[in-house]
């Protein structure tokens, strides 16, 4: 059995784009550009678009945050957005979602221009990315994309079954290992809440991808003996032995799933990790580069 470590893939990749952003830079003089937009004081929000800014000094990337008030109105919002569509040193744009309800959180994904979608969730981003066209993907999915190239596990022919069809996670990671690419070519199934019996599913997994949001969605009972089992889930569960009263668990019952599994991605340290180097490729791709 192989515990998939997405933080030592993740370093790798990063470490390629760093390359790769150098060479962009003493090439053309570009260097890579991010702008977080950050609405309000979601502790969650605040803390990814913290480690995001962090990996583009890591990186070497220039990148800006604007924190705005949860107040702030849509119109303003989206002529925040316009301006950094406008900005030569921006080469992406990430507003960090979940935005107050009284945005309109499609509305927002639209104004950013297809050419800075870095997050990859605008409808021309999704639709290329649909018929098979490269483009920017998004970057959980690409994540996982990554993590089974690099662990040497072919997707093709292979039966994938994803649980969670959210337009963030379940439904782009079926679309993109259904196409007919090299990396893909996969045999994809979808379930979610309307499956009577989801173990009937999840059984026939050659390669199971859990993007559920619940603690011990998929149990060891769920899974074929040699499947390949990714866990996308981040849930904070109570635990009174750590400081903060809680603990950080996927979708998986990791201790169950490994007994039968041929590899798992364990959380924290499996896709979570892969998201913000995706993004990092995605930016280093807006801004012209390119990894070796
Ligand atoms: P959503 O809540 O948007 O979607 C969850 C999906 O799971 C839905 O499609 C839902 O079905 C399905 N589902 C829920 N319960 C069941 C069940 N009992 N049986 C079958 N299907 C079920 O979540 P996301 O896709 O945004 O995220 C999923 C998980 O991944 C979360 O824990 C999230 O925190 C994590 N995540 C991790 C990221 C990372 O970087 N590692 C990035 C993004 C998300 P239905 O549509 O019918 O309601």
């Amino acid at each position: 059995m192989t515990i998939i470590d997405g933080k030592k893939i993740s370093q790798e990749i990063k470490n390629e784009v760093k390359q790769a952003a150098e060479k962009l830079k003493s090439e053309k003089g570009i260097i890579p550009g991010l702008a977080f937009i950050l609405v309000g004081e979601n502790p969650a929000s605040q803390s990814y678009v913290k480690s995001k800014g962090k990996a583009c000094e890591e990186l070497g990337f220039y990148s800006v945050t604007e924190r705005v008030p949860a107040t702030i109105s849509e119109s303003e919002l989206l002529e925040m957005v316009e301006r950094f569509n406008k900005d030569e040193k921006i080469h992406g744009i990430l507003v960090q979602l979940p935005l107050p309800k009284h945005i309109n959180e499609q509305k927002v994904i639209e104004a950013i221009s297809p050419a800075k979608d870095v997050d990859g969730f605008h409808p021309a981003s999704v639709g290329k990315m649909m018929i098979g066209i490269d483009t920017f993907y998004p970057c959980t999915p690409y994540g996982i994309v990554e993590l089974l190239k690099r662990s040497n596990i072919d997707p093709s022919g292979k039966h994938v079954v994803v649980v969670g069809r959210s337009n963030i996670v379940g439904k782009p990671i079926a679309n993109m290992l259904v196409q007919k690419k090299e990396w893909a070519n996969a045999i994809v199934t979808i379930a979610h809440t309307a499956a009577k019996d989801l173990s009937y599913y999840t059984k026939q997994a050659d390669i199971l991808i859990a993007a559920v949001g619940k603690a011990n969605a998929i149990t060891k009972e769920m899974v074929k003996r040699g499947a390949v089992v990714i866990d996308v889930g981040i849930n904070r569960v109570e635990d009174a032995t750590t400081k903060t009263g809680y603990k950080i668990v996927g979708d998986v019952d990791f201790d169950g799933v490994k007994e039968v599994a041929s590899a798992i991605t364990p959380v924290p340290g499996g896709v979570g990790q892969m998201t913000i180097a995706m993004l990092m490729v995605n930016t280093l791709h807006a801004a012209g580069g390119k990894l070796a």
